[in-house]
Formats: C-alpha cells, structure tokens, sequence
C-alpha cells in the first residue's frame, strides 16, 4: 500500500474523437497491470470509458454527476472493473447538466478537487485503497467540467490525433491551461502530449508527428499510438484492448506509454 497522494491526470482536449477515452481505458490499464492502483474518472456524458470497461447502465447508480452535484463522496460512487487494481467512477448523460446547474456557484471550478481531495480511503475486502494515479478522461470541450478536471489535476495528458487539423484548438486549449494556473491551479503541469491514430501508410500522418514535435519539444512521448481497429473493437466487448488482444500493436504502444508516463514521474519525483 502506497501512503503518497494520488497523482492527478485530466486527460484533455475539446476536440472529440482524437482517442481521450481509449488513452483513459489503456493507459490505466497499462499502469494497473504493472501493480498500480487506478481510478478513472468517467467525466463524459457518453459515458464511454465506462461502457469501454464493461460498466452496465443499470450498474451507474451514482456518477461523476453525483460526485460534482450533490457531494456524494467518492468511496461511494466507485465501481471496480474487470481489470485488477482499476476502478471507475462511471459517467451518464446527466453530466450534460453539470455547466448549467452549477453557474450560480462562484466555486464551482473546485468540485471535483474538493471531491478528490477529501475522500475517504475505500475499503475492500478489509483492505485499505488508496490510489496511485487518478485518470479523468474529460469530454469533448472546454467546459465547466473540463475546468473542474483541470483544477483537479496536478498534470494534463492531451492526445492529438495525427491528421490535418490536428493542431487546430491548440492555441484555445493552452490559453485555458493560462487561464487556470493564473488562478485555480497555478501548478497545473503537462505531463505529456501523446500522438494517436498515427498511420505509417499516410505522410501525412508523418507530417502532423513532426509539426506537434517542433510547437511542444520534449513534452512529445516517444511512443505514438498507431491506428489500430483492435483498440477500436475492444470497447463493443466492455475491455480495454489489452485484455481483448494484449499482443495487438495498440495495446503495445499503451503499454509502452505507460512506461514512459511512470519515467516521467520517477524523473519528477527525483
Ligand atoms: P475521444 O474520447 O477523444 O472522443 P475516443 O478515444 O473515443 O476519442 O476515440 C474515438 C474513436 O476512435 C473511437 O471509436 C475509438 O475506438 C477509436 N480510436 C481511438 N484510438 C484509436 C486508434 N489508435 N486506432 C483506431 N481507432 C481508435
Ligand atoms: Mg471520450
């Protein structure tokens, strides 16, 4: 049992479609099969990290929604997955309600902090869980939730998909990053930018890697997701690709992201 504080991820970026949840569901995955105790959280009012690990709509009693909206605590929204040492706080369509029904609160950017925050150690079978690393796969936009994420997180993980227009929202998306260290979190880091749905057979694909290595240097992971239609299968079957097809190069390449990811925090902590 590990006794530091969880470290924050929000894994972000408000185009949709450029492989947040797949990141969420694989690299949280990745982290747990090497010892790693996990939770993500379902921000997203699809709710696909839960339907991709295998969580039933019956079984989403209470949310992320639940977490933000009425306080409930934590340990009491948190469902365990099919995977060892991963758990979820599953998401539903209530959450597109959340920017609305807080826009009176004049502290409704701290939500999920507070929440994170002031949870109570869960108990499972009499054993204490404390997490290592708290992913929080956000949804597609620059929203309330979006800002509760970013003032939650001690790091930002932002995937970009590699084809035209991948760099497109970028500017928007490091003016909010500004916008929160000014004020809500001013130790917001990134920890990385990961490159997704890379296709050697397209130069383009090439083309979009070398252009979002020049603008971000060294926050750039080594490793880059290549497309792969096994990532895109495992979710109809409620697994994340490693347990789907764990040989399968997109599961390969989460598996090496997560290394990368625990380098960086190693070289971090140092
Ligand atoms: P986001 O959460 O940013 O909207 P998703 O992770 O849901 O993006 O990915 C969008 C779609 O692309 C999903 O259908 C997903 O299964 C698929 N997908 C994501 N990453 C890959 C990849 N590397 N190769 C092939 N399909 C992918
Ligand atoms: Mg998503």
């Amino acid at each position: 049992m590990s006794t530091a504080k969880p470290r924050i991820f929000a894994v972000v970026n408000q185009k949709g479609g450029v492989g947040k949840t797949t990141t969420s569901i694989n690299l949280g995955t990745a982290l747990a099969a090497v010892g790693r105790r996990v939770l993500i959280i379902d921000f997203d009012a699809q709710g696909n990290a839960s339907t991709g690990l295998g969580i039933s709509r019956q079984d989403r009693t209470l949310t992320s929604y639940d977490l933000v909206i009425d306080r409930v605590g934590l340990e009491k929204t948190v469902l365990s997955t099919i995977v060892p040492r991963l758990d979820i706080v599953p998401g539903d369509e209530n959450l597109s309600g959340v920017e609305t029904e807080l826009a009176a609160d004049p502290r409704r950017s701290y939500r999920l902090r507070e929440a994170l925050h002031n949870y109570i150690d869960r108990t499972v079978n009499g054993e204490l869980v404390r997490y290592d690393y708290i992913l929080i796969d956000c949804p597609p936009s620059l929203s309330a939730l979006t800002l509760n994420a970013m003032t939650a997180a001690d790091a930002l993980l932002v995937p970009l998909q590699c084809e035209f227009l991948a760099l497109e929202g970028l500017t928007q998306l490091l003016r909010t990053v500004e916008v929160v260290r000014s004020g809500l979190n001013p130790t917001l880091e990134i920890q990385g930018v990961v490159l997704t749905m890379y296709d050697r057979r397209n130069n383009l694909s090439d083309d979009v890697a070398d252009q979002v290595r020049e603008f971000f240097g060294n926050k750039v992971y080594n490793t880059v997701i290549p497309r792969n239609v096994r990532l895109s299968e495992a979710p109809s079957f409620g697994k994340p690709a490693l347990l789907y097809d764990y040989r399968c190069p997109g599961s390969e390449a989460y598996i090496r992201l997560a290394s990368e990811v625990l380098q960086r925090e190693k070289a971090r902590a140092a």
